[in-house]
């Protein structure tokens, strides 16, 4: 690697995106020191694989408990670092992450409890075949900012839950959520060494991370963008990744549907995290007669909508996480209404007395041919279309190329359940968004460029696991296909072809009247005796 910038040595200083107040300095993580972490980190979980899941249970439980005894503390320095309405850090973070261990506290063993492979075959009945779940080792955690706690806080679980290590990456925006990470299982008791954090810029501390020995897989939570570039280097080692990235979450509102709860659920699903959510709603989709009434409905109450310091448990709408996010959201409304985008309310930066990113909660109406019908937007802003019936729908929302959630709002259950079908997403809500992100028994995980792999539930455990086939055969049935070959044992082998995978009984019997001769070898060998019927046989 080449020498390190000065620039990037420095500490992290952390500002609140609300106030631009300094919230704290984070020493940064020497890249040379990252080896090392990672084998001390190898070292505590070649243990930690082999105890026992009652071992794994408690240390979830005890990490329960800290996060509800340490919820407030962990709220406020997410509010601070990202600016976010306290609410949301009590539920996205907090709840999310107690879900999350609860969850696999009570079901982890049995997602990776060993299972038998039944034989069907008859050349294979006298087998006995398990699938085994063990531990990859340690995991590489690379996160984002805007849940900066429960993304990378869930992922150390899951890895944990199933018998690893788990080194962190947190933004360098938001080093302190992240530092909770490691400070919760320490406190719950996990063996020292076993989840860690290192701090520092994503090019630097991540990449050394990412190509570092000894790291079984990359759970990476990011921009397509970065997360190509992480697939590049983890494949230079042949390392396995999970990639969680962006999306732009199309909102399909049929003729039928509830308007007040559609409404709403824009609003939330458009807004909440000021935006920043990577299923957020960004593109809606609304049927016939029903476009004009949801595009009043919806831009008045976002108009509505308390803007503010997220410490303020009334602030609804805090700001973005940086002036170069807003700059983003702020061109790419611009490029829109060039384009010929209507906008409808919204659209600039808030008289709120506060120097902070804001940006106001902003309507569009129109798909116009610019940036933002392609790009991720991750702000404040949706846009509005009004489609002329389902099928035009599903091939708008098709149309782009993340993939990462969608919704159906209809009263007809009938109708969501067909249309989810069709709609190109890791996860499809009917009436509502995003939700199960913070129920762990549902995987998470997108397609198209939106990533691949999954997190949470079962899907996730096994995600971080080998999973290892083993059998037992007694050694008294010897395999009719080992040496020697010849004509005989070849016609039984045709023989034996239709009889075991033909259809039909009459297909199987005048196999077995043509191959009688060959059936009758194989049957020969399969019954001698392990490697005493085998000396000379050359029948
Ligand atoms: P980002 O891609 O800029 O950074 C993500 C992380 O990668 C950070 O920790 C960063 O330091 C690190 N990083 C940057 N360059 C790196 C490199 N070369 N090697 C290793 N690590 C590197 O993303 P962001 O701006 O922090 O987060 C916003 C994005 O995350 C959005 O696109 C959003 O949709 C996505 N996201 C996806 C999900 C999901 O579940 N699919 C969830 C949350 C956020």
């Amino acid at each position: 690697m080449s020498a390190t910038p000065s620039s990037l040595r420095r500490e992290l200083r952390v500002v609140n995106p609300a106030t631009l107040a300094e919230v704290g300095l984070v020493d940064g993580t020497e890249p040379e020191g990252v080896g090392e972490i990672v084998a001390e980190a190898r070292y505590a979980q070649e243990q930690w694989g082999r105890r026992p899941f009652a071992e794994r249970t408690a240390v979830l439980r005890n990490a329960a408990r800290v996060v509800l005894e340490s919820m407030d503390a962990i709220a406020a320095t997410v509010v601070a670092e990202t600016g976010k309405p306290l609410l949301e850090a009590i539920t996205a973070e907090v709840f999310v992450s107690l879900d999350a261990l609860v969850w696999l506290a009570r079901h982890a063993e049995r997602s990776l409890r060993r299972e038998r492979v039944p034989f069907s075959q008859p050349h294979l009945l006298h087998k006995r075949g398990w699938l085994s779940y063990e531990p990859l080792g340690a995991v590489a955690i690379v996160s984002p900012w805007n849940f900066p706690f429960s993304i990378p806080f869930t992922q150390a679980a899951t890895a944990v839950a199933a018998g690893n290590a788990a080194i962190v990456k947190p933004s360098e925006l938001t080093p302190l959520s992240g530092a909770w990470v490691e400070e919760i299982f320490r406190r719950a008791g996990a063996p020292p060494g076993l989840v860690r954090v290192v701090q520092g810029p994503g090019e630097l501390v991540g990449e050394t991370l990412v190509r570092a020995r000894g790291i079984g897989r990359v759970v990476f939570t990011g921009s397509a963008e970065t997360g190509r570039a992480v697939a590049v280097r983890a494949a230079e080692r042949l390392c396995p990744v999970t990639l969680e990235l962006g999306g732009k979450d199309p909102m399909l509102v049929l003729r039928d549907a509830d308007l007040g709860r559609a409404i709403e659920g824009a609003l939330w699903g458009s807004f909440s995290n000021c935006g920043q959510i990577c299923s957020g709603v960004e593109r809606i989709y609304v049927e016939g007669d029903l476009f004009e009434p949801f595009v009043v409905g919806l831009s008045t109450r976002a108009a509505t909508l308390t803007i503010g310091d997220g410490r303020d448990p009334e602030v609804e709408l805090g700001p973005l996480v940086s002036e170069q996010q807003r700059t983003h959201v702020e061109e790419l409304v611009a490029d829109a209404v060039g384009a010929g985008a209507e906008l409808v309310t919204g659209g600039g930066r808030p008289d709120i007395g506060l120097p902070g990113w804001f940006h106001e909660p902003t309507v569009l109406v129109g798909e116009p041919a610019a940036r933002i019908s392609a790009e991720e937007i991750f702000g404040p802003v949706v846009t509005v279309v009004r489609i002329e019936n389902i099928e035009d729908g599903i091939r708008r929302a098709n149309a782009s190329t993340f993939a990462l959630g969608a919704s159906v709002w209809t009263r007809d259950r009938a109708q969501a359940r067909s249309v989810a079908s069709r709609l190109e997403a890791g996860s499809v809500w009917t009436n509502d968004v995003a939700y199960s992100y913070g129920s762990c028994q549902v995987p998470w995980g997108g397609r198209k460029e939106s990533g691949f792999g999954r997190t949470h539930a079962r899907h996730g455990l096994r995600e971080l696991s080998h999973v290892k086939f083993t059998d037992a055969d007694s050694g008294r049935v010897a395999p009719p296909w080992w040496f020697p070959y010849n004509g005989r044992a070849a016609d039984g082998f045709r023989g034996a072809a239709a009889v075991v995978y033909g259809r039909g009984a009459a297909v199987r019997a005048r196999s077995v009247w043509h191959h009688r001769g060959g059936l009758a070898t194989l049957g020969r060998r399969a019954l001698r005796h392990g490697s005493r019927g085998r000396q000379g046989d050359r029948r």
